[in-house]
């Protein structure tokens, strides 16, 4: 690979983009911050062909659909905003949740008469899960890619461009990432940045290993190079991904292991904030809390998905590790000098799941102390152990046991904001409220910040905000000046 790109939307669109049905307006200050990260003039030849992607699902399919445009772009495709303007429509797919793969399929039912000429093509977990049954089920699909086959995307385009039919790239035995000569940014003020892809965990519930194939860990120095990328186009928080990003192991002679690569990431010039994204809490080691406690550019913040309270359903789960031995993780961190957020993902309805299992989960919310979860409604999967699992919690019974768990959780986030009334932290700015005339950004710790002030142009700014008023989900305040 001879050289990366990294760059902002706006600098490859041929000419102006019409506007966008209930799309969010690109303010004046937003334009030029993404412009400001568009970091080379690209020497490409339009091909005369337009493309839109929606994305369905997590950050790594995010930051995945603004890897495979970068591949169209730089083919000559433009980037535009709605599907009735594109040629090419790809839907990048999420299988996590029965109610995901149907959106899917509900999308492919609407697009087949609204839009007859267009080539459709469907990537991501859901294409990697059901294949060429995809071509069965929607024959005027042209493409079907799973994100293990990504690394062909040009080939497989080059196919649909002389009217290939049924193309598809559906391999797991890739042994490589997903690397880009363009990745182009979606968010102007935080730039997202895999460093590993797929997972070797085999969760009952989950699809992942099957959609995502085995783990593969990029080289430090390619990490690095592409941090240092991000830092010159003006980012100034790098957010770290990967199914289990702290299973991190540099393929390359080097040999880093997480933590040595979160510290290297954190000393990039010009970097302020590190994020990471997902931690599996067999591989959450004391070093890595070490780490976050010695280096303020690394975020204080550590989500750490547990998803049952119960160590029985753990078990069943195929977790590798006990409440226990996941508490003892949170001591340590609680142990930190700085005051970390802890969030979490939690399933309830598992099959098996009894009462008092569920009460686990319930009573791990105030043993914690979260600042947010992600809960959800065991959904089988097809592929997965869990799916013939027997016990399955019927959906009204899972319904209930998702309300109480939300519920109590909601009260502890109240709680836990309400502590924050009367300090002053640091934002970072990303966006703006005009009907409230309030802006918005995030602290360290990933708290959802609203406030006024009587500045203009402040996205991207790091800002001190006093907090006077808390809620569930957000504390709001003022600009200290
Ligand atoms: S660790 Fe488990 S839940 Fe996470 S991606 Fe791997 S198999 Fe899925």
């Amino acid at each position: 690979m001879s050289k990366a790109f990294d760059i902002g939307i706006e600098a490859l669109a041929a000419g102006p983009q019409p506007a966008t049905l209930g799309a969010p307006e690109t303010t004046p200050a937003e334009a030029a911050a993404s412009e400001s990260r568009a970091s080379e003039s690209l020497p490409i030849a339009p091909n005369g062909k337009s493309f839109y992607i929606e994305t369905f699902g997590c950050q790594m399919n995010a930051h995945d659909s603004e890897k495979v445009a970068g591949v169209l772009l730089e083919r000559g495709y433009r980037a535009v905003d709605t599907i009735l303007q594109a040629d090419l429509v790809l839907y990048n797919t999420c299988s996590i949740r029965e109610k995901a793969a149907q959106k899917v399929f509900s999308r492919l039912g609407e697009i087949r008469f609204a839009t007859p000429r267009k080539v459709i093509g469907v990537l991501g977990c859901l294409a990697q899960q059901e294949g060429e049954e995809i071509f069965e089920r929607a024959p005027w699909v042209s493409l079907v890619c799973g994100s293990a086959s990504y690394r062909k995307l040009p080939e497989l385009m080059a196919q649909v461009e002389e009217g290939g039919r049924r193309v598809s790239g559906l391999d797991l035995d890739t042994d490589e990432t997903f690397e880009t000569e363009i990745t182009r940014r979606d968010n102007p003020i935080r730039a997202y940045l895999t460093i590993i892809e797929g997972c070797d965990y085999a969760c009952a519930y989950c699809v992942v290993p099957h959609t995502r194939g085995p783990e593969r860990s990029r080289a430090s120095e390619a990490v690095l190079a592409e941090a240092r990328r991000l830092a010159e186009a003006g980012y100034t928080e790098i957010q770290l991904l990967g199914q289990t990003v702290n299973s991190y192991r540099d393929p390359s002679p080097r040999g880093l292991n997480f933590t040595q690569l979160l510290r290297e990431v954190a000393a990039v010039d010009g970097i302020r904030r590190v994020r990471f994204t997902t931690s599996h809490p067999n591989d959450f080691h004391r070093e890595i809390v070490q780490a976050i406690d010695d280096t303020p550019v690394l975020c204080d913040h550590i989500h750490l998905p547990v998803q049952s309270g119960s160590t029985p359903i753990l078990r069943a789960m195929r977790r590798t590790y006990t409440r226990e031995e996941y508490l003892e993780k949170i001591s340590w961190i609680r142990a930190a000098r700085r005051p970390f957020s802890i969030t979490s993902d939690i399933i309830v309805g598992f099959p098996g799941e009894t009462e008092k299992d569920f009460e686990e989960s319930v009573t791990l919310l105030d043993e914690v102390g979260y600042d947010s979860i992600f809960s959800f409604k065991y959904s089988p999967r097809p592929n997965t152990t869990a799916a013939t699992m027997p016990g399955a919690i019927p959906e009204a019974e899972q319904a209930r046991r998702l309300a109480i768990l939300q519920d109590r959780q909601r009260q502890i986030q109240i709680a836990r904001n309400e502590k924050l009334v009367g300090g002053t932290f640091e934002v970072l700015v990303d966006g703006r409220h005009e009907s409230r005339n309030q802006w918005s950004g995030r602290t360290t710790s990933n708290r959802p910040v609203n406030f006024t002030s009587p500045r203009q142009n402040l996205l991207g700014e790091y800002v001190q905000v006093r907090i006077a008023r808390a809620s569930a989900n957000s504390v709001a305040g003022e600009q200290v000046l």
